[in-house]
């Protein structure tokens, strides 16, 4: 028998069933079929959010930002290459605060840009301001 994860598409929100092994291997979402693990960034938006922390078993890093925040723009490509590095390990996603202000008042987002580290259903840890590739990589790896 072989152990297998709940992943939430972050496209569709579809919750998938991903045998264990596999998780390394760029699965696709069911429904949308686009990547479960994509090595990239992707919006999110709050509901898909709750949803994704409420019943992933994969841990997930969030990065709060928003479109006029100068840190937050510096971050971005940061963020996007320690989503590369841990392809297959935890998922990258980014949430809008403009866009989403619900989603800030949800998470209690006060200063940004700010990195949030789900498992397990709940918040693990939070990192605030900005941040190289190797801290967001070396932060999440501890919490693993
Ligand atoms: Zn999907």
């Amino acid at each position: 028998m072989s152990k297998s994860m709940h992943l939430v598409c972050p496209s569709c929100g579809a919750i998938n069933r991903v045998p264990t092994e596999r998780l390394g291997e760029g699965p696709v979402c069911g429904k949308c079929r686009q990547p479960l693990m994509p090595g990239e960034p992707v919006e999110i938006g709050a509901a898909q959010l709750a949803r994704a922390i409420a019943r992933s078993d994969v841990p997930m890093v969030v990065d709060f930002w928003a479109p006029w925040c100068g840190p937050c723009r510096t971050m971005a490509p940061e963020f996007a290459r320690a989503a590369a590095q841990m392809k297959g390990r935890a998922l990258f996603l980014k949430c809008n605060t403009e866009e989403h202000p619900q989603a800030g008042r949800a998470h209690q987002v006060q200063s940004i840009p700010l990195l949030c580290l789900f498992a397990g259903g709940r918040e693990v840890d939070r990192l605030m301001g900005a941040r190289p590739a190797s801290a967001i990589t070396g932060w999440v790896t501890s919490h693993l």
